[in-house]
């Protein structure tokens, strides 16, 4: 599963370390150095986790984190706070901004990447543990596992839940704001392309076992997921 991390910390070097962790672990890495480059950021991609240090040039991390849970289309984003600061009040004060976790810098960059994982199985998807098949395809809630022709298929969570909804309601032409209803929850501030992008992802994720063609582009319309 390759999630999408955004890092945000102004110091390059510190930046650099945790991309490379980041990357290493086989997530994927965006990265911004201030509250404006981080809206920046999640404009152009929503990421699964965020990675905030506290302290920041001009809008300090706690702050940009009690924003982001401010926020309609950001607030349930997971967020690890990183700061140089150990003292027992300010843990208290970043846990009540909203922010899910704390690793205090020096950190060890395998401790932070297990930290990341855990969050994000905390923060997986909420939704039925039956398992779904559709023709060769295989998805299981339970266990996170997609299987095309018994391949497995590598997704990130959007694209986990876009195929779930999909498999639960095939045959049938969703538009692009209907699947963002569904699959991203009507707090989003997505745009309409950010879908076409995500279904390309599936396609792609879904080609090696030939299954790519099952996503079906309805011209003018929207998307059909069809196994007949
Ligand atoms: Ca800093």
């Amino acid at each position: 599963m390759s999630a999408k991390i955004l890092i945000v910390e102004d110091e390059p070097a510190i930046s650099e370390l945790l991309a490379f962790n980041v990357i290493q672990a086989g997530f994927r890495a965006m990265r911004a150095e201030d509250a404006d480059s981080t809206w920046q950021q999640i404009r152009k991609n929503m990421p699964d986790l965020i990675l905030l240090d506290w302290m920041l040039p001009g809008t300090e991390g706690i702050t940009l984190a009690k924003q982001l849970r401010a926020e309609a289309h950001t607030k349930n984003i997971p967020i690890i706070m990183l700061t140089a600061r150990g003292e027992e009040r300010d843990k208290v004060m970043g846990l009540e901004s909203g922010v899910d976790d704390y690793v205090t810098k020096p950190f060890s960059p395998r401790e932070l990447m297990a930290r990341i994982r855990a969050m994000l199985r905390r923060h997986a998807p909420q939704m039925p543990d039956a398992t779904v098949t559709a023709g060769a395809l295989e998805l299981a809630p339970a266990t996170h596992r997609v299987t095309a022709k018994g391949m497995a298929v590598e997704l990130t969570p959007v694209e986990f839940r876009l195929l779930h909804f999909f498999m639960t309601h095939t045959e049938r032409v969703y538009s692009r704001t209907q699947l963002l209803n569904e699959v991203w929850g009507t707090q989003v501030f997505v745009e309409e392309r950010t879908v076409d992008v995500h279904i390309r992802r599936l396609r792609a994720a879904l080609e090696p076992a030939e299954m790519g063609s099952l996503v079906q582009t309805v011209r003018g319309s929207g998307y059909r997921f069809s196994t007949s």
